[in-house]
């Protein structure tokens, strides 16, 4: 009889661990979104200084340019009065280098225009990207919970039948959390996953009598040989 409660602790631990491969895959199908949705932000943040700096380029634009109009006058007035050359040239001369500021300044917000357009046109793709992940993204996760639930359902009816000395056992070593799960099977003498000596009396209460038995270092429930 314990024959099939062997087996059937054996099929709980390959459930479980196909239960464990569908929440990895769930993980590994949220963090294509959350890739995407970095990218999204890091792009909206790098656009919002983009503008930023351009405004800050279009008040400094409109100051050279009340400049220039303030120098024209001066100069206008000052050419009225027949001034000297030499104020008149120094006029010229600043009133050129604002010019040249104001010039530098339109290529820069032309610049910052088009490096805006460009992200933009990349923020359209990547949301274009996402809107369609997110659906097959919500499709596989629809697809992982049904399964999980089918799995829920299978793994409580298995416990369900177990004799309660192999429920309690299951349960307590559950509890633990063990790597790898709470199963684990004697290899060359040993506890296959912690290496713990196996006596030849507990070997072969394990194996032959089929026996329901831990390993004393890591409290995993020994799966018999043959199982
Ligand atoms: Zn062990």
């Amino acid at each position: 009889m314990s024959d099939d409660w062997f087996s059937r602790l054996k099929e709980y631990d390959s459930l479980s661990k196909a239960r464990e491969r569908l929440i990895s895959s769930g993980k590994e199908q949220e963090g294509r979104l959350q890739t995407l949705r970095k990218r999204q932000d890091d792009t909206l943040a790098q656009l919002a200084e983009l503008k930023s700096v351009y405004i800050a380029h279009q008040q400094s634009l409109f100051e050279i340019e009340q400049k220039v109009k303030v120098q024209t006058e001066q100069r206008g007035h000052w050419m009225d009065r027949g001034g000297s050359d030499e104020k008149l040239a120094a006029y010229n001369q600043e009133i050129s280098s604002l010019e040249d500021k104001g010039f530098a300044l339109l290529e820069d917000l032309d610049r910052n225009e088009s490096e805006r357009a460009d992200l933009q046109t990349f923020l359209s793709g990547l949301e274009k990207t996402m809107s369609e992940i997110s659906d097959e993204v919500k499709e596989e996760m629809a697809r992982f919970q049904h399964e999980i639930g089918q799995l829920d359902l299978r793994l409580s009816s298995l416990t369900d039948a177990l004799p309660s000395e192999y429920r309690d056992l299951l349960m307590k070593t559950l509890k633990k959390n063990l790597a790898h799960g709470p199963f684990t099977r004697i290899d060359s003498g040993s506890c296959f996953f912690c290496r713990y000596k196996i006596s030849r009396t507990d070997e072969s209460e394990i194996d032959m009598q089929k026996k329901l038995k831990t390993c004393s270092q890591c409290s995993r429930i020994f799966i018999p040989y043959g199982t």
